[in-house]
């Protein structure tokens, strides 16, 4: 804090109202998990995004995993993902046994680039993971083409991108797996959750049984029936439920997404209009073919700009003004080091990007101090004179 005034936050999840209710009401119920809740979120969340099916799971990692596993992904194959992207992406496809080829990214989406995608499949190559980095749907055409091309699967890591839309079709509706988190930092949450939106009713029906050890009744099933039902394990699976109070709090959550998305359009468009012109900085690419979500606001610092981004993410602590560096670059954590691999614009963008304060509730004054600070500390200060200022 400085100067007396409030912390401006990075984040903070937005609640509807009525999410302590919805819960308290299952808890009475005494149908905790795997529920009629979860049916009734599976079912909105597919007609929110214009899926035929979708399918609950307890997070968007595990939602990946099991995707990838229904499509066969296993032990000696390899599956196609951008570096620049939360780990989960990759540790998804080494929970199936896998290993994630990196590929580079187009700078200026910093989604996953099809030339350098196809450049990296290989004959071990089943799947590629697409993904919607913050928010920004990827070039899902190329994707398709590359589908067609190679005959790989597609599973679209649709984390942060609830309420997208590619040339206007939702993300989740383009036909391919695509797997959602309600994790708190995405745009709406229950605390931990994820979703795979899909056409495809057999698949579904196949991930439906495979999140609960591939028993072959449902305990909704078997409650509904008139007599006995003893169920048969065909497979071997997992547990992913999710409970039925994640699913009675994501229900409400669902009902304030456009509230959601319309207010961090919003603030996100009061940044470029504020941030305009600021020497150095780099605004969010905007594509036409696109509209994003703004699960976060990224601002990119380049090489010009009198501070690097690390620093200037210092100098705004200092002010009370809490950031997050850019999504992180997977290839040089040392879970997933390999000798040798560089992919130069997934590496500056892991360097050069800070995420800004966006999400409902932050209040335009708040966010007026953080833009009012980024311009001060980028503006005029000659290259040198603040790297060098001690502490
Ligand atoms: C947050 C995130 C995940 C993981 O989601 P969880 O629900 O926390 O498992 C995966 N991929 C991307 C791109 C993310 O941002």
């Amino acid at each position: 804090m400085s100067g007396g005034s409030e912390e401006v936050p990075f984040a903070r999840p937005w609640l509807a109202g009525g999410e302590a209710e919805a819960v308290a009401e299952v808890l009475a119920s005494g149908w905790l998990t795997q529920g009629p809740r979860v049916e009734e979120f599976e079912r909105r969340f597919a007609e929110r995004v214009g899926a035929a099916e979708a399918v609950a799971t307890t997070s968007c990692t595990t939602a990946l995993h099991l995707a990838l596993h229904a499509l066969g992904v296993g032990p000696g194959d390899e599956v196609v993902v951008p570096s620049l992207s939360f780990i989960a992406t990759a540790n998804a496809v080494w929970q199936c046994g896998a290993r994630p080829a990196f590929a580079d990214i187009d700078p200026r989406t910093y989604n996953l680039d099809p030339r350098a995608a196809a450049a990296a499949v290989g004959p071990r190559t089943k799947a590629i993971v697409p993904v919607h980095q913050i928010g920004l749907p990827a070039d899902m055409d190329a994707f398709a083409g590359l589908a067609e091309r190679f005959g790989v699967a597609i599973v679209e890591d649709a984390a942060c991108a609830i309420g997208a839309r590619h040339r206007g079709r939702p993300i989740g509706s383009l036909g391919f797996p695509a797997c959602f988190s309600f994790h708190p930092r995405k745009v709406v949450t229950c605390g931990e959750g994820g979703m795979i939106a899909t056409s495809d009713p057999a698949l579904a029906e196949r991930l439906r049984r495979l999140r609960q050890h591939s028993m072959d009744r449902s305990a909704l099933d078997r409650h509904a029936a008139r007599r006995v039902v003893i169920e048969g394990y065909p497979e071997r699976g997992f547990n992913y439920r999710m409970t039925d109070l994640q699913a009675a709090v994501g229900l409400r959550q669902l009902e304030a997404l456009d509230f959601i998305l319309a207010e961090r359009r919003r603030l996100a468009h009061r940044y470029n209009e504020a941030l305009a012109g600021v020497p150095g900085v780099e605004l969010p690419h905007d594509p036409a073919y696109a509209e994003r979500t703004w699960q976060s606001y990224p601002l990119r610092v380049g090489p010009d700009a009198p501070l690097g981004a690390r620093e200037l993410m210092d100098a705004l602590l200092a002010e009370g003004i809490r950031t997050r560096p850019g999504v992180m670059a997977i290839h040089l954590e040392d879970a997933y080091a390999e000798e040798g691999l560089r992919l130069p614009h997934t590496e500056a963008a892991a360097r050069e990007v800070v995420l800004l304060p966006l999400f409902p509730g932050l209040k335009d004054d708040e966010q007026d101090r953080v833009t009012g600070a980024v311009r001060r500390l980028l503006a005029g200060v000659p290259a040198g004179a603040v790297r060098s200022a001690g502490p």
